[in-house]
């Protein structure tokens, strides 16, 4: 179900138990899994603000999940959620693996991430770690929603990519230039198809975001030595050269040994990987590793096998949508 993020905590809430309540009457609930955009104490509550949820701040999730339902609940950041999505779908590390020690980097309205090693997520206080989109890659740069100045959030997330073009467009007589002069919505979707048709502008807009993508992913390099790192989120959906030439550029910002063998790869599960990986996280507390792998690939050839257009209400993550 969609979220009801513009009619505020009160109203999520209220979806949040009906989804519960229909789940109650399919069968037996062993557990839920529940993420949200911003931090989560130990304690399952949201800490910070969550830009795009009034009254979001503070709420007590997991007890308001678990008193509904009658059975333990667990909550994370989203982005963590998606990066262990991920991590599983790719065999979880175990014999024949496709990552022990995987980086996520969700590109959508803001950019997030998380970082898996063995099944581990790697969450520090308040599970922020990996707020990868606030590094900052241009210091005195573009101003960023957080108040700094220079996060790659402000140049690579989706509407930071689409506003770039518009700021640009005067200099440039291309369809994409021309768009953007005569007011018209741009988003990153807009300057990926430009780029396909061979747009100028949207050459140099996609050329600034990668490179700043490459910096704060050769960063992440040198301080996770992940070795696969996965993009993913609404971005990502057009935006297929941004993979190729991060994983080109990004070896360029940390020496040479962290990149060595590292695989750049597109995300598996599309924007459905926060809301997988919440369901796996629940599970993982019921299920052996094997039996977690098995439900994870099982997930994830049904969603291939759906391959239609992405479910609605994937949550509020900053990163899920463009
Ligand atoms: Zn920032």
């Amino acid at each position: 179900m969609a979220t009801p993020a513009a009619s505020g905590a009160e109203a999520v809430l209220e979806v949040v138990a009906s989804v519960l309540a229909e789940l109650g009457e399919g069968g037996d609930v062993g557990a839920v899994g529940a993420g949200t955009p911003g931090g989560v104490d130990l304690e399952g509550r949201v800490v910070g603000e969550a830009a795009n949820i009034a009254g979001w701040n503070g709420v007590d999730l997991r007890s308001a999940i678990s008193r509904t339902i009658g059975r333990p609940a667990y909550v994370r950041n989203d982005g963590n959620l998606a990066a262990y999505a991920e991590w599983a779908v790719r065999g979880g590390g175990g014999e024949g693996s496709a990552s022990r020690a995987l980086l996520f980097v969700g590109l959508g309205t803001g950019i997030g991430g998380g970082y898996i090693e063995d099944g581990a997520i790697l969450g520090g206080v308040d599970d922020k770690a990996l707020e990868i989109g606030h590094v900052i890659v241009h210091p005195e740069g573009r101003a960023c929603a957080c108040g700094r100045s220079g996060c790659a959030e402000a140049y690579a997330s989706g509407p930071s990519i689409g506003r770039i073009a518009v700021e640009m467009a005067a200099g440039f007589d291309t369809p994409l230039a021309r768009a953007a002069l005569s007011g018209s919505r741009i988003n990153a979707r807009e300057v990926y198809e430009a780029l396909a048709e061979g747009d100028e502008l949207a050459s140099v807009v996609h050329a600034i975001a990668a490179e700043a993508l490459s910096r704060v992913i050769g960063q992440a390099l040198a301080f996770l030595a992940p070795d696969t790192v996965v993009l993913g989120g609404g971005v990502m959906t057009g935006a297929r050269r941004l993979l190729a030439d991060v994983a080109e550029a990004a070896p360029r910002y940390v020496y040479a040994a962290a990149s060595a063998g590292v695989r750049f790869e597109d995300a598996r599960l599309g924007r459905e990987a926060g809301l997988l990986g919440a369901a796996l996280y629940g599970a993982s507390t019921l299920l052996d590793r094997e039996e977690l792998l098995g439900l994870a690939g099982r997930a994830a050839e049904g969603l291939r096998r759906r391959a239609g257009p992405a479910i609605p209400g994937t949550g509020p993550s900053a990163w899920a949508d463009k």
